[in-house]
């Protein structure tokens, strides 16, 4: 994977313009994500590099740093920004890293509360920084298997499963808000009953209470993509399940095709249920099951965002 520097010339503190994200700012370190899930429909925009690339913003902390003082100036603070849309903010490279830290040490100490989702490893600064500013963090770990055969073919370069699991430990260790996040549920694959319960069962022996999940949300570049990049009886075995389904409008895409409504709900029903006999909540994706009762599955409180969108 080759790293590239890139000065970034839009403006950061901006919010996505979908979903339950859509009032809250999101910073993406890099353009591009060295972990190339073969689920992500990240690697499909049109702004995304070349395979093999990744481009990291060498000026995001003198931008982050001058918007907070405009915004400052005008009252109109960010309660809350979130770490990232289209890449991971933990990607093991010095030179992010080391903007990660900068730009996420700029916002806890202006008292502004920063979320993110990662599959990396999180390095122990980073513990000791969340642990100065623990009321303000949001972590979300994503895991959907303990199975290292399981990253090798769908996560290749992401943190090994242990490692995540190490993460949530430390940060549950020094009083930091986490969750495991269960995205994506792969049919047949990461729903399997064993699989959810042989992960949930660990999370919870850590003391992690709170589960989000959804299950994998196809979408044309997808179907291409994990055809190229899994053994092809995997990726035809999970291609089928969607197959027939229609097109309808799921976060930014029009054309996103779900999984059928009811081998979505078993296997809802099936988390929340093992969740249940462990004592953990487990919420679903609201915005990824348009068609299912509305369940708020992200980090923060129903009103902060429309407190949020008071000041953009
Ligand atoms: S970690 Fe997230 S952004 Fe990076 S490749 Fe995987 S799904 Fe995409």
């Amino acid at each position: 994977m080759k790293l590239l520097r890139e000065e970034r010339k839009t403006p950061v503190l901006k919010p996505p313009s979908f979903g339950c994200l859509s009032t809250i700012p999101s910073i993406n370190i890099t353009r591009g994500c060295a972990f190339q899930c073969v689920y992500c429909y990240a690697r499909g925009f049109t702004s995304a590099p070349p395979k093999g690339k990744v481009y990291y913003y060498h000026n995001l902390p003198d931008l982050v740093e001058r918007e907070l003082e405009r915004r400052s100036k005008r009252g109109r603070l960010p309660v809350w920004v979130t770490f990232s849309t289209s890449s991971d903010p933990f990607q093991p490279f010095d030179e992010t890293l080391s903007i990660a830290y900068r730009v996420m040490e700029t916002l806890l100490k202006r008292g502004i509360g920063i979320s993110f989702l990662t599959k990396g490893h999180i390095p122990n600064e980073f513990i000791h920084l969340f642990s100065r500013h623990r009321s303000k963090v949001r972590a979300r770990i994503g895991l959907t298997s303990l199975d290292e055969r399981y990253r090798d073919l769908f996560e290749p370069f992401s943190a090994l499963p242990l490692k995540r699991m190490e993460n949530m430990a430390k940060l549950k260790e020094v009083g930091i808000d986490v969750a495991l996040r269960m995205d994506p549920l792969i049919p047949g694959v990461t729903d399997r009953v064993e699989v959810v319960e042989g992960l949930l069962g660990e999370v919870s022996r850590i003391g992690i209470g709170e589960v989000s999940a959804s299950y994998l949300v196809m979408r044309p570049y997808l179907t291409g993509q994990l055809w190229r990049e899994l053994p092809k009886a995997v990726a035809g075995r999970i291609l089928k399940a969607y197959q027939g389904q229609p097109y309808q409008r799921v976060i930014t895409s029009a054309r996103t095709r779900l999984l059928p409504r009811d081998l979505r709900e078993e296997g809802y029903r099936r988390v929340k249920g093992i969740c249940l006999a462990l004592g953990m909540r487990c919420h679903i994706c609201g915005c990824k099951n348009p068609d299912l009762p509305w369940e708020f599955c992200n980090p923060w409180a129903l009103g902060d965002g429309e407190r949020q969108l008071r000041l953009l």
